[in-house]
């Protein structure tokens, strides 16, 4: 059966019915009709194609009068293709013989066809796969708006298959529990989406280029998110292999969880702090069931990515009050809002960027709005009343950005006292260090700071300027590139020497590859997923200080990215055989 390799990006697996969204979020059930109705269902076809003909013809006229007779051919081909009767024979045959409806008949021919453009080897030919999309998209706006269905609506829990999903998405399908796993053509193992879905233990494969083109609704799939593959439509015995694949990862995952209440430290005694990476207070249970000894990055922009208004201060308040009290008296790191990038609300009024990572993201956006910042910055403040709490300040990249912020922190906090509120004073504060800029000046940052938390998703995706969810430069993305190793063992310096603490958030820290190698470059704080703790643990309790301190010696020499993983690898294996 048809296997497609992708990106795992949560461990697990799951097998279920596929449902297929388009980029506009079309969803096409399966739905098959009764023999009476296929005249009907035919004719539904037939007025479809003549519609969607007429609508073309003027569209291609005023495009050639716009710009030219060339362009306009664009509409050329769909004109030709929409007046070719063979398509519309086909799509009839299928509704006969399979007694499919007229609109999951058009999309099970149109993705056939369309991939069938992809697979050729002239680009040109491909591009028209783009063309056979659109020509679907006219079709099945014709046969009916009863296709057109929110994400939302789906009604029972299904494998979603989708170009690209927004963590906004991911946050809807997740709330309606309607979710098993999901497969993406597009994305990479640190977009926000992927680690969402760790966060939230969906299994997901993501990168996988066309899988959208090679799945249509209703197909039985497996999502094997552990090794990164996707199988479609799985004979008996593969269904057997991956039920107890599955049962098996239940089996390792229950010995890890006797780990849960030991020490997190290493043979010769060194401890190493493991703590939890959450986008929402419910998640707080299952990292301390993990082992977390609290929780080291709370992503609280995904408050800001749900559904109706922003949060106002009191709403937030509720959200940090609860989080504390369920973390107790262990620390909370609250990270302020780090929307942009690809965490962007779509019914927020964002402006579209070019460049949308390199542009009014995460703290520059908080200090282009004070309104929003101040009353996230209270609310935060009134929550460390309870409990252990800390502020983090993300993608600082320069000094000035750290003294505005904390400029913004002091003011709140004298606004707070006059008004009467009791909090933790002085708040410990915290900074990001995720791009090469904050990095290099660790030192400064350090001295006028608490703590600096070095977030490698960010940090590789600018030091080795690759996006981190673009699946096409996907295989250059690596926390293993020797500048990125070389990186963090500076900012762990850097930290020292200003007399500041240092931990690691990015998904690097819980990949238990580099573990060994983070133990050696001296952090002693890994914050990451609950899912990965009882892993690391397991790796650091295998090892001495002396085993880390030479794996990163030689690290250290290697040149290329292969190197260090080939070499991590070996090393990995030996303390805790093959994870
Ligand atoms: C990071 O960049 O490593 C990080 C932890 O922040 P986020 O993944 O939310 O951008
Ligand atoms: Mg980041």
């Amino acid at each position: 059966m048809p296997l497609k390799r992708g990106i795992g990006v949560s461990a697990g697996v799951v097998i279920g019915d596929a449902v297929v969204l388009d980029t506009e979020e079309v969803r096409i059930p399966r739905r098959t009709v009764s023999k009476n109705e296929i005249a009907h269902e035919m004719e539904l076809v037939n007025k479809a194609f003549a519609a969607a003909q007429a609508e073309v013809v003027p569209e291609r006229e005023a495009l050639a009068a716009r710009a030219g007779n060339e362009l306009a051919d664009i509409f050329g081909f769909h004109e030709r293709w929409l007046a070719d009767p063979k398509p519309r024979k086909e799509i009839c045959g299928l509704i006969e013989s399979r007694l499919y409806s007229a609109a999951y008949a058009i999309s099970v021919f149109m993705r056939k066809y369309r991939r069938r453009f992809q697979e050729m080897n002239s680009p040109y030919l491909q591009e028209r796969a783009k063309d056979v999309l659109d020509i679907e998209r006219r079709l099945l706006h014709h046969v009916g708006g009863e296709v057109r269905s929110e994400l939302a609506e789906l009604e029972t829990p299904v494998i979603v298959v989708a170009h690209d999903l927004t963590p906004t998405q991911l946050v809807m399908l997740e709330k309606t529990k309607r979710i098993l796993g999901f497969a993406t053509d597009a994305g990479g193992s640190t977009s926000h989406t992927a680690i969402l879905a760790a966060g939230l233990g969906i299994p997901a494969v993501v990168g996988l280029e066309d899988i959208t083109s090679h799945v249509s609704s209703g197909d039985t799939l497996v999502v094997d998110g552990l090794h990164g593959v996707v199988v479609i439509n799985p004979d008996a015995a593969q269904r057997e292999d991956y039920d107890s694949q599955a049962a098996h990862l239940l089996e390792v995952r229950a010995t890890l969880e006797e780990l849960r209440d030991v020490a997190s430290e290493t043979r010769d005694g060194e401890r190493v702090e493991l703590l939890g990476n959450i986008e929402f207070p419910s998640e707080v249970p299952g990292c301390l069931e993990k082992g977390a000894t609290g929780i080291g990055l709370f992503r609280t922009e995904f408050l800001f990515l749900q559904d109706g208004p922003h949060p106002d201060e009191e709403a937030q308040y509720e959200v940090y009050r609860s989080a504390v009290e369920q973390v107790g008296d262990r620390p909370l790191v609250i990270r302020t809002m780090d929307l942009g990038g690809d965490k962007i609300h779509p019914g927020g009024g964002w402006e579209a960027e070019k460049n949308p990572f390199l542009g009014l993201r995460s703290i520059r956006y908080s200090l282009q709005n004070l309104t929003m910042f101040r009353a996230q910055l209270r609310a935060i403040v009134r929550a460390s009343a309870k409990g252990d709490v800390r502020v983090m300040f993300p993608l600082i990249s320069r000094i000035m950005e750290l003294r505005q912020a904390k400029f913004v922190l002091n003011l709140v906090m004298e606004e707070l006292e006059e008004a009467g509120y009791e909090f933790r004073s002085p708040i410990p504060v915290g900074v990001m260090v995720e791009t090469p800029a904050a990095a290099i000046c660790a030192r400064e940052l350090a001295q006028e700071c608490d703590f600096l938390s070095i977030g490698t998703n960010d940090l590789i995706q600018y030091t080795l300027a690759v996006d981190r969810s673009n699946e096409r430069v996907a295989q250059l993305y690596t926390p293993a590139d020797p500048s990125i190793i070389r990186l963090i063992r500076g900012v762990v310096r850097d930290a020292a020497s200003g007399d500041a603490k240092v931990s690691i958030c990015g998904e690097m820290a819980g990949d238990p590859i580099f573990t060994i190698l983070l133990v050696g470059l001296g952090l002693r704080s890994l914050s990451m997923a609950a899912s990965h703790i009882p892993l690391v643990k397991k790796i650091i309790r295998s090892i001495t200080l002396a085993d880390a301190e030479r794996v990163k010696r030689r690290v250290l020499s290697f040149e290329t990215e292969r190197e260090v993983l080939n070499y991590l690898r070996d090393e990995t294996r030996k303390v805790w055989g093959d994870i």
